[in-house]
């Protein structure tokens, strides 16, 4: 702890890598404290962006996560690897502690955590991560080769994760709990095409069997409760996500999701000096764009902030 910075930005998805583009071009010099493991934000765990405007021929999340990351350090940015451990963010000045023991201090703090992968709650889930469990395709995908995949969710993740795993998988079958898709239409009709893809209609799954491994599931009927075994070995879970503000629970205000609660359509919170943007405040939109956006508005929010000290 050597220097107090003008802004701290917790987290480098889009909105975190946004924020610290407009703080160092408004020569704030941010530092950007960004994870460890969950730096790169969600976007490291996807294939192609498909949707990023200005990049036609799509791009892949990791690649479009180290642009933004290059285009932040050229203007000043300063990034850690490590994770905010600690915050105390009332007062002037701001101080956050990291889990690799180093405190940093900021008059301004931007919050821009994002989401963490909501579980299904259900025994078995757990036990079995990382042992034919998983929440992430791109992650583990390679690792089921020739197996009968499920995956379960309606959502533009699911159909994202259950497309991308028909490259490894002899069969994928996806779960999902009413008997149509939320998933958008390009992202459906392109799993509903896929020949090596079935769908398991208004299913839950009730149990996941298997001690070391995953051997089976029971799949409940949700409209007549009928229980029926599904032989997958491996199982993706990919049922959206949930706020990760934990961080900061008791501090800045949440909302009865978890979600930050910023003042009107600004990033401010409820705290003097730290913003917020993001998945971490927004349950509506969730896009890498509307992320990146938000991360703009709180650079300039933050701005307007400092200069008014
Ligand atoms: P989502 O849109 O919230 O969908 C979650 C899905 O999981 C829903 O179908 C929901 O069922 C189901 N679900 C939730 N809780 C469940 C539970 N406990 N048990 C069983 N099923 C459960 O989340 P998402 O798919 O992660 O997408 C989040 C946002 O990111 C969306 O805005 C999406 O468009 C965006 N996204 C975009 C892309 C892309 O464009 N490339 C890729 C991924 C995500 P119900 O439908 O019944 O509620």
């Amino acid at each position: 702890m050597s220097e107090i910075y003008d802004v701290a930005i917790v987290g480098s998805g889009p909105a975190g890598y946004t924020a610290a583009i407009y703080a160092a071009r408004a020569g704030l010099s941010p530092l950007v404290i960004a994870g460890s493991v969950t730096a790169g934000g969600a976007l490291m765990n996807t294939t192609e962006v498909e949707n990023f405007p200005g990049f036609p021929a799509g791009i892949m999340g990791p690649d479009l996560m180290a642009a933004m990351q290059e285009q932040a350090e050229k203007f000043g940015a300063q990034v850690e690897w490590d994770d905010v451990e600690t915050a105390t963010l009332d007062g002037d000045v701001k101080t956050l502690v990291t889990g690799g023991g180093d405190t940093y201090q900021a008059r301004a703090v931007i919050l821009a955590t994002g989401s963490a992968y909501r579980q299904l709650g259900i025994d078995g889930e757990q036990r079995l991560s990382g042992r034919g469990v998983s929440f992430c395709a791109t992650c583990d995908g390679f690792f089921f080769r020739d197996q009968h995949i499920a995956v379960v969710g309606g959502g533009d993740s699911a159909m994202e994760e259950a497309t991308f795993l028909t490259r490894f998988a002899s069969k994928v079958t996806v779960i999902h709990r009413r008997d149509a898709l939320r998933a958008s239409a390009v992202m459906a009709k392109r799993a509903q095409d896929d020949p090596k893809l079935e769908f398991a209609w208004n299913s839950e799954i009730a149990e996941i069997h298997g001690e070391t491994s995953l051997e089976s599931l029971t799949l409940r009927d949700t409209v007549t409760g009928q229980l029926r075994t599904l032989d997958a070995t491996g199982l993706f879970v990919a049922i959206g996500h949930v706020p990760r503000t934990d961080l900061v629970k008791g501090q800045v205000e949440l909302d009865d999701s978890g979600y930050i609660v910023c003042e009107g359509r600004s990033t401010r919170t409820n705290l003097p000096g730290v913003f917020a943007c993001g998945d971490a405040v927004d349950h509506t939109y969730r896009q890498a764009i509307t992320a990146a956006g938000s991360g703009c508005s709180a650079a300039l929010d933050a701005q307007h902030y400092l200069a008014s000290l």
